[in-house]
């Protein structure tokens, strides 16, 4: 998920990687290291920290010579981030080593392969099993045990690669996660974001899944599937360094918005299994959880809106009280929290201040700490019982987004795996929330698809001051996140309520032209948010409704526009209901020429109380 960058040719290649290594910097990372192949074998350093740290180590490059490496910038998700986990590894022969991004998913069975062949592993990493599993199909074609290993491999990943029998050869492999070849003038490139060697060349190849290339300093070749050599087209990059970074998007929400699919499943797939939900990163016993009495969800912002959703979806599933608390009420409300509490801890960096408060005055008092965090190795992760990582990625702007997303992912996995061992729910509940969760990425991929229709809505609204966010059920806690998002990033007032609750007080507010958006995607309930949204119309609000394709014949006549969302098991819908919400406020920000990815006043990872 982080920074490969390669090189082989006449000059020195330590000092270009530092340099390609700094230009991935803004992705966020944990640890750097850098291989250099040569006469003298592979030479390796790595180290956790910066690559400034990297740097001096190695003397800015002085202290390794040589016109081919590889160096990597790791976002630890296998393994703390420490010196040993840092990439680059080395196979278990010292022949082979490796930088990768990404998950092996089977790398748990396929190091009890190596294991039982003898094989001893140096780091925790899912990447070393890769790494050694090329050298156990290595009879001196690389070629060929890339690919053998390859074939193994599942999940998602980009390797590079160098052996030491070809001292000036790089060697790079891709499954749903990119790779690029550079071609220069002196040498030519390898690196998992054109940012790092833009400064180099602008002729690329973009390697495709499965696609294995070969780079010596005059050559780049390809093969495809049966190493059958392949022709590929070169591109012409024409986009600016600042563009490049953001993957020729013009921000990191953006980016990370359209990211969404790819992190959703990567939190998703390694953890279902033959139809089920294999959660070996807890362990709960089944006794434990059935002596449970209540379950609180503890976070601050999107995290504790990820915590409001799961409440509905929970209580559903579970059938045990589930509360949603904000991190910095909770701790001070005297909680009702003992041995038969789970807390579940929500937060992206696991290093915010109100939720690691929470989080210690729950195990104080005796409760279990269940977290599900992005950054691995951080202090949540670290101190609760049990953590479930995100594999969303390192995310850059301040606004969430695919955190949000796969948060809200892994509770629905909580929420299956918790409700199996407690015998609520059924085979065909189950399974039909299984084939729910499989279809969600594709399903986020067509939304995205038609971002324009939100674009275009977006322009219709953009310059009004007071927005209301109505819904009920999961399509209430859905309005948290919607009307949040839009306050960030477009400074535009706006609030959320349960739609049922509005006239209770607030319908005072609405006038002629007051912009009300319904969340309308939870089918169940569809008839009376149309009731609430007739009271507001009648007052005068114009309405965008958001709904599924099955929900559109109920709303059509009271709504002045519609966002229609593909149809989805009722407790996966806020996955796909989020989305478009984002993007509304995303364009709406971008047309009040707002700083996007830097709102005022906003920190990404809010470490004071
Ligand atoms: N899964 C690998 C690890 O934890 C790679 C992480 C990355 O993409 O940086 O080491």
């Amino acid at each position: 998920m982080c920074g490969i960058v390669g090189y082989t040719g006449s000059q020195e290649a330590a000092p270009i990687m530092l340099d390609g290594l700094r230009r991935l910097e803004y992705r966020g990372y944990d640890s750097a290291g850098i291989v250099i192949s040569g006469d003298g074998g592979l030479r390796l350093c790595k180290a956790k920290g910066y690559v400034e740290n990297l740097s001096n180590l190695i003397g800015g490059g002085a202290l390794m010579k040589g016109g081919t490496g590889i160096g990597h910038t790791r976002w630890a998700t296998h393994g703390k981030p420490s010196d040993e986990n840092a990439h680059p590894h080395i196979s278990y022969g010292g022949k082979i080593a490796i930088v990768h991004n990404g998950i092996i998913e089977n790398y748990a069975k396929l190091r009890d392969m190596l294991i039982a062949k003898g094989v001893q592993f140096k780091s925790e990493t899912d990447t070393e099993v890769a790494c050694n599993l090329i050298q156990y199909f290595y009879d001196g074609d690389i070629l060929k045990a890339v690919s053998e290993a390859a074939l193994r491999l599942e999940g998602s990943y980009a390797l590079g690669i160098v052996c030491e029998d070809f001292p000036d050869t790089l060697l790079a492999v891709r499954k749903e996660s990119p790779l690029v070849l550079g071609v220069g003038k002196d040498g030519n490139f390898l690196a998992s974001d054109v940012a790092a060697i833009l400064q180099h060349t602008r002729d690329v190849y973009y390697l495709d899944d499965d696609e294995i290339a070969v780079v010596t300093p005059r050559s780049i070749k390809f093969y495809a599937a049966g190493l059958v050599e392949t022709e590929k087209e070169l591109s012409r990059v024409d986009w600016d360094i600042s563009a490049a970074e953001k993957g020729g998007y013009e921000h990191f929400m953006f980016k990370e918005i359209m990211e969404q699919p790819e992190a959703v499943r990567k939190t998703l797939s390694p953890r279902i299994k033959d139809g089920r939900v294999l959660l070996d990163d807890v362990r709960f016993d089944p006794d434990y959880l059935k002596s449970l009495s209540r379950i609180y969800i503890v976070g601050c912002g999107s995290a504790y809106h990820v915590g409001v959703v799961a409440k509905y979806n929970l209580e559903k599933l579970l059938r045990i009280p589930v509360e949603a608390c904000l991190a910095s009420e909770f701790r001070y409300a005297s909680p009702l929290v003992g041995d038969k509490t789970l807390v579940i801890c929500i937060s992206q960096s696991g290093m915010t201040a109100d939720t690691i408060a929470a989080m210690r005055e729950s195990k104080r008092l005796g409760a279990r700490v269940l977290s599900i965090v992005n950054v691995v190795g951080s202090v949540i992760a670290n101190e609760s019982d049990d953590v479930i990582y995100t594999w969303a990625g390192p995310e850059i702007a301040v606004a969430t987004t695919k955190a949000y997303s796969t948060q809200l992912a892994v509770t629905y996995l909580i929420g299956l795996y918790m409700a199996d061992i407690l015998g609520t729910i059924t085979k065909d509940e189950y399974d039909a929330l299984v084939r729910g969760l499989l279809e969600l990425p594709s399903k986020l991929e067509k939304i995205l698809s038609s971002k324009e229709q939100v674009q275009y809505l977006a322009s219709i609204y953009f310059n009004k001051e007071n927005i209301f966010f109505i819904g009920r059920n999961i399509d209430y806690a859905l309005t948290l996140e919607s009307s949040l998002k839009l306050k960030e990033i477009s400074y535009i007032h706006s609030d959320a309520y349960a739609a049922g609750e509005l006239k209770h007080g607030t319908i005072s507010l609405i006038e002629d032209g007051t912009l009300v958006i319904a969340m309308a995607s939870y089918t169940q309930l569809i008839d009376k948010t149309v009731s609430n949204i007739v009271e507001v119309k009648s007052r005068g609000a114009e309405i965008l409704t958001l709904t599924t394709e099955s929900g559109v014949a109920s709303v059509a006549h009271t709504s002045d526009n519609i966002i229609t969302i593909p149809d989805t098991h009722e407790v996966l819908l806020p996955s796909l209901a989020v989305v478009p919400m984002q993007l509304f406020s995303y364009y709406v920000a971008l047309m009040r020429g707002c700083s996007i990815d830097k709102p005022r006043n906003l920190a990404k990872s809010v470490t004071v109380e």
